[in-house]
Order: structure tokens, then sequence, then C-alpha cells
């Protein structure tokens, strides 16, 4: 970063859009001049666009021709460090920096003059007449102290029409005035009361309280089983930046299930926090990012995007159940957003918190090299132990075919039935069957547009395709045959297990819980609040139930098909599984009573199953560690993916085998290309998609060298390229 700070009107000024452009653009800086990392609204053929002043312009333009800046917008301008962490991001992800400046400015109308709105408080003197309304009015009023109300909240609270108020508002008895609808978010005190905490939750908040104060960057791994109180601890954290006057960040994977979580911050610090996610109203979004950009947002909550607002001092990122596949986005800029907090904080010398039962091999092997700090916590808070934990040998069971509950955990749920408490029924599945087959021709039903099946989903009565979400109504006759009523369900997905379930245990009562089964997620959240009462006596669910809700009165949980997760060839299949495993056990016996955990299994002998059994943590990360570094895979060495796509199959090849010929810059730096070959899935909404993979050692310049191989191509037609650093999935 160099030149100036402050612009003068007339300057040249580089601007960068959000449009897809590859370079910045330069304008003359405005009248009253500007500053580096004002947010700007530039000429763009015939329209205005978003822009920020990233520096001096290039000047290589006619000056005479160059368009001025139309105005700067009323918001804070980027910070440095914002800017430079926008950067580095791109540099990593081998984004374009638009793509960046998109991600960093998704909130509606920042352009706009703040909004107003009208609100109303005590005026001065006494009504003309006394009425009993106007009498109502006043006292309210006088009841808050001053305090301000909207039109609608002062007549409700009131009770009386809005046309009372307004006639006082003309003889001055109440007072309207204009108020910034945008308005800050309300403080958090940290010297609200924490809980008692452990020992050991003890020694974990003095070594977070000693890092945040010395305001430098560093994370920590923060390790402990479910129920160890890591959300406890890490609110202390919170409570210190806050303390520190720095802002706090929150990152939680599944954000529709946020709701326990917002509950105790309120409980520790008397108030809501600002809450970012997409299911967030235009408004709500405008709001949060002007007040964290004006420090006016203590703390956020939010997913992966939260990131990328534009914090005025950002002292702590918390990213819980770090390990959840679900900070990699996959879709536009492929970031995941744990490592990118982890650049973020660098840049801003803020501290990062990695909190996990069950942290990732990359997070372990940090911690294992000393790059990151560990925490541990040890125990589970309360007298509640980790559950007790048992494989059901498939082989030895005697089940009638298209049943998946064997008859010992049947024993096993009848048994808490009787006690009166709660089973968990786990199947990782969405829909009803994940094969629909003709049992007249042999074939199963396909997507039309993908290389995928067609998953049945019998409570929405359709065929779903899992990649590209096309639906269609279950078919009478076969597709390919034409003969009728000869479809069959194959294998179980968690609508049919409810099914099973049903029958088995026709006097209980069955709640299942599987995303695409309510509408919204506060009928979700609904939902799951009702079970932790205890409003069930069967839980059956997929993955979103293995994700931090507490149900105290659960003790049991059965996993129907352990294996499921060690099929297929992704490098971390091992690794996904014993996470996944030790995760959903873990919902069992939070509360005083103590939990089991069965899995059926086929292959109880397998090293995964084994390891989860005997619950030896750091046997089966070193032998997972020894594995990929043998394998030179990460964490120990370095991969990129390359997805092509195109309509048409013989062009995406053809453009494949052109990189793979012209491979020079990666074979300079000691990389390997494999493929092109067709993906696993081979085609997705009726493009074909061929993968090409790259591996390099640990300290390659993999990013430098894939830029350089790409710079060249110029892509014909519908074809697309894009690289996936540090690939998550390989589908
Ligand atoms: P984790 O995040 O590790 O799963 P939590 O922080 O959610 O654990 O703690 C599990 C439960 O135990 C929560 O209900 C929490 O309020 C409670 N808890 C944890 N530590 C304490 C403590 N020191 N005093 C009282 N309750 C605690
Ligand atoms: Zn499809």
């Amino acid at each position: 970063m160099h030149g100036p700070d402050f612009f003068e009107h007339g300057d040249l000024v580089g601007v960068l859009t959000a449009q897809p452009l590859d370079r910045m653009l330069d304008y003359k800086a405005p009248e009253g001049g500007c500053f580096r990392g004002a947010f700007v609204e530039v000429p763009l053929g015939p329209r205005k666009v978003l822009g920020v002043v990233w520096g001096p312009g290039q000047g290589d333009y006619d000056y005479s021709k160059v368009r001025g800046v139309i105005r700067v917008l009323d918001v804070a301008p980027m910070r440095d460090e914002m800017r430079m962490f926008l950067r580095r991001a791109a540099d990593y992800t081998l984004t374009p920096m638009s793509a960046m400046l998109r991600l960093a400015t998704r909130a509606p109308g920042l352009g706009d003059p703040q909004s107003m709105r009208k609100i109303y408080r005590l005026g001065t003197g006494e009504p003309e007449r006394k009425t009993d309304a106007r009498t109502r009015v006043l006292s309210v009023l006088r009841d808050y102290g001053g305090l301000a109300f909207t039109l609608k909240e002062l007549a409700e609270a009131a009770d009386v029409t809005s046309s009372v108020v307004k006639g006082l508002v003309k003889q001055g008895v109440v007072r309207e005035e204009d108020s910034p609808r945008d308005l800050p978010f309300p403080k958090l005190d940290p010297e609200l009361p924490s809980k008692v905490l452990t020992e050991d939750q003890e020694r974990a908040t003095t070594t977070m309280r000693a890092a945040l104060q010395s305001g430098k960057y560093g994370t920590a791994l923060l390790k402990g089983v479910t129920g160890s109180g890591k959300t406890e601890v890490y609110l202390e954290a919170v409570a210190e930046a806050l303390r520190l006057g720095r802002q706090a960040l929150v990152l939680l994977p599944e954000i529709a299930l946020t709701a326990e979580f917002l509950n105790r911050v309120e409980v520790r610090f008397g108030a809501r926090p600002a809450e970012w996610h997409s299911g967030a109203t235009m408004t709500e979004r405008r709001r949060i990012w002007r007040m964290v950009g004006q420090g006016e947002a203590p703390l956020v909550v939010g997913a992966r995007s939260a990131l990328f607002l534009p914090f005025r001092d950002l002292g702590l990122i918390i990213v819980d159940e770090e390990h959840d596949t679900s900070y990699k986005q996959e879709d536009g800029v492929l970031y995941n957003a744990r490592d990118m907090a982890v650049l973020r904080a660098a840049m801003c010398s803020a501290r990062v918190i990695l909190a996990s039962a069950t942290p990732s091999l990359e997070s372990w092997a940090n911690a294992d090299a000393g790059k990151y700090d560990r925490i541990e916590l040890k125990s589970r808070f309360g007298v509640s132990v980790l559950p007790e934990m048992k494989a059901i040998d498939m082989r030895a069971e005697q089940m009638p075919s298209g049943t998946w509950i064997s008859p010992s955990l049947r024993r096993a749920v009848e048994e808490r039935r009787a006690k009166g408490e709660q089973s968990l029924l786990f199947i990782n599945r969405r829909g009803y069957a994940p094969i629909t087959l003709c049992r007249a021709c042999g074939q199963q039903i396909a997507c039309d547009h993908c290389d995928a099946r067609m998953v049945e989903h019998r409570f929405l009565k359709r065929l779903m395709c899992h990649q590209c979400g096309e639906t269609k109504p279950m078919p009478e006759e076969c597709p390919s045959c034409g003969v009728e009523g000869k479809l069959a369900a194959v294998g179980p997905g968690i609508e049919r297990l409810a099914e099973e379930a049903e029958a088995a245990f026709p006097d209980a009562t069955i709640v299942t819980l599987s995303s695409d089964m309510f509408g919204s997620a506060r009928a979700l959240k609904a939902k799951i609040e009702e079970i932790a009462e205890g409003d069930a006596d069967i839980v059956i669910g997929t993955q979103l139930v293995a994700k931090g809700h507490n149900f105290p009165n659960l003790t049991l949980v059965g996993v129907i098909d352990a294996d499921l997760g060690l099929q297929g060839s992704d490098l971390r299949a091992a690794e996904r599984t014993f996470q996944l495993m030790r995760q959903v056990a873990g919902r069992a016996g939070r509360a005083e009573k103590p939990g089991q955990a069965l899995l059926q299994t086929f292959q109880p002998e397998h090293p995964v199953i084994r390891a989860i059994l005997s619950g030896d943590e750091d046997g089966f990360w070193e032998a997972e560690a020894r594995e990929r570094r043998g394998a030179g895979v990460p964490p120990y060495g370095r991969m990129a993916g390359i997805i092509l796509s195109g309509p048409d199959v013989a062009a995406v090849f053809d453009l494949g085998n052109v990189l793979a010929r012209n491979d020079g810059p990666l074979r300079a730096i000691g990389a390997q290309v494999y493929g092109p070959a067709p993906a696993p899935i081979a085609r997705v909404r009726g493009r074909h998609r061929v993968r090409m993979l790259i591996k390099a050692e640990k300290g390659a310049p993999l990013q430098e060298a894939i830029s350089r191989w790409i710079a060249p191509l110029r892509l014909k037609g519908d074809l697309r390229l894009s690289v996936d650093i540090d690939p998550q999935s390989f589908y």
C-alpha cells in the first residue's frame, strides 16, 4: 500500500467495483476530495455502480476523457486492514477482486441516505380537553420516563387509535421527531454475572483473557467433548473483548439453529447480538453492515459471510464447530471460513478461537505443530459422562428384508421408553429411499439433468435430485420400460425409517427431524424446542440433530448405518465418520442421566469403527495423520481441484487436455496434475463436469503456479473453469 490517503478534487483515483472486470478503473476525485477506502458511486457505461477508492489511478488513459466520481457514500470508508484482507483472500482463493468486493458489500442500499422514521415522546403542556384516551397516552409516556415510541407502539400501549396521538401532536403535548431507522445495537454488559466456572473452565478462560489482553494475533483450538462448557468458556472470551472495547464475531455453522445460543448471549450480557445470516431481512442486513462499521454492533453472530462485514475494531473471532463442512463455501467464491477467519484476524490483530469436540485434522495438526495454542476441557459439565459406545454386529441380527432397526436396537429403545426417557434414531440420509428401481426392467430412476439417482421423498410425494434440486411427481409407470406398478423403493432414508419405527413402536410419540420437512427455519426451531422439553419418545433425525442441541432427557442414540460414511473415495471419509459418530453419540446423556450409543455396523472390525468405540481419539488422529502424511495429502501436502464444465462433453475434455499438456508452470514447482477425468458426478444441471487434481508439497507456491498455468486460457462459449484451493469435497 502506498500513495496518499486523501485525494483532492480532480486527482486520479483507482476504483474497485463489484463488476466482473479484471482491473480497477480510473476516475477523478469528486468535489471535496475523498479518502482512500471511501465507498463511492461511479459511472460505468450508462449505469451507476458501487465502488471503493483503492488508491491512486493508473493514469494510462486520456485525462480529459476520465469521468468523475459521482458521490462519496455516507458510510465508514473501508479500512486498510479490510482491503488487505480482501487482497490476500483473493490471492489465496484465486478469486477476482470484484467478486471479493461483492462479498464485502452484501447489503442493499448502502448508498441510500439513512432512512428515517417518526418517533413520539412527551412534549410540553396539558391537552386542551382531557379525555380518557388522551390521559392514557400521557401516562404511558410518563411511565416510560422519556423513552420514544413509534406511532403503532404508542397507540397499542395506550389502547387508543393513532388519531388520538396525532391530535396530541398538534397541541404540542406529544412531540413528533425524525429518527434514523438504522439504530445502533444495544450495548452488551460483560459485567453481568457469569456462571460459576469449574476449575477446568476457569483455567481455559484465564488463558484466553491473557491472550486477548496482549492485543496480538493468535489462534487457539478449544477442544472439549459436547457439554464440557466450550460455549460457556468462549462467552467469557467475548466478555473480555467487550471489556477491551473491541468487537467480537461468533460464527456458527447451522445458522437456522441459533435460538438457543442467542438466548444464552442474552442471559450472559443482558441484550441480544446482531444476527447476520441469509434469512435476515434487507433492512436488517443494511443496519448490521452500517452499525458494524461504526462500531455500534459489539457482537455479531452469523454465518460464514459475516467475516466480510466491515468491523471497526474486531478483536475476537469464534469459529464454533470448526470442523463443520458447511464452513466451506461450495458456490461462487470457494473459501473456507475457518481459514479465512485466521487470515482476517491476522490482519487486525485479533484472536481466533476454534471450538470443537472433534476438530478437523487440519486444526489438530496446526496445534500439534505449535502454530495454534491448545486449550482443552477434559470433563463434561456436572456429573454427566460421555455415553457408553457399543456396536451392534448386523451380521448376527435376524432381520426381515426391508427393515433397518435390529432386534437389539429395538429392545434398547423399549427399555428407555419404560423408564420414560428419549431415544434418537440417526440416519444420515434424507428422503424415503435412495434408489427407486423398476422390478420389470431393472432400471433405476435417474435425474434428467444430472448423473445422479432421483431420491423418493414420500412426504412431498415426489422424486428429487439431491444434486440440482429438480423434482418430479412419483410416476406410476417406469419411465424406461413403461410397465406399471413395478417401481420399488430400495434402501432406507429418514422417512422410511420413520415408517418402520411407527410400525415397531405403535404407541410411542415419534418426531422426525429432517431439514426438508419444515417450511421454515422457525418451524424447525420450534420443533426442536418441543423435543428438548420432552415432547417425544423417539426422535428420528439426520445430520441436523447432530449439531449442538441439548436434549436433556435423551439417553439412547441408535445409529442405523454407521458404515455409510466410510463408503466412497473421499480422503476425509474416515475423519468425517469419526466426527459425526462422536457428535451424534454426544446427544445422549447430557444431563444427569447416563447415555448409551449403539452403532449398527456390518464391519465392527473396521479401524475407524474400532476407534469410535474405544474412544481412543489421539490414537485415531495419530493413525489418520500418519496415513495422510504418507500419501502427501492435506494437511501434509497441498491440493487444488480444477472443475471444468460445459454443455458439450468433448469441448470440456479438450480444454482439460490442453491444460494437462501445458503443465509447465506446475511442474516447475514440483506439483503433479491428475486428469482430466469425469467428475464423480459427471453431469449437473445438464453441464458435463471434468475434474483435474493438483497435488503439491506443503510449502509450494501453488496459487502462483496455477495462476500462471491458466492465464493463457481463453474460455470459449459456455465453458467454465473454477479453481478450488484446499478442496473439501470431490464430487
Ligand atoms: P459445549 O459448548 O462444550 O457443548 P456448553 O457450554 O453448551 O458446552 O455447556 C453444556 C451445558 O452445561 C450448558 O447447558 C451450560 O449452560 C452448562 N454449563 C457448562 N458449564 C457450566 C457451569 N460452570 N455452571 C453451570 N452450568 C454450566
Ligand atoms: Zn439433477
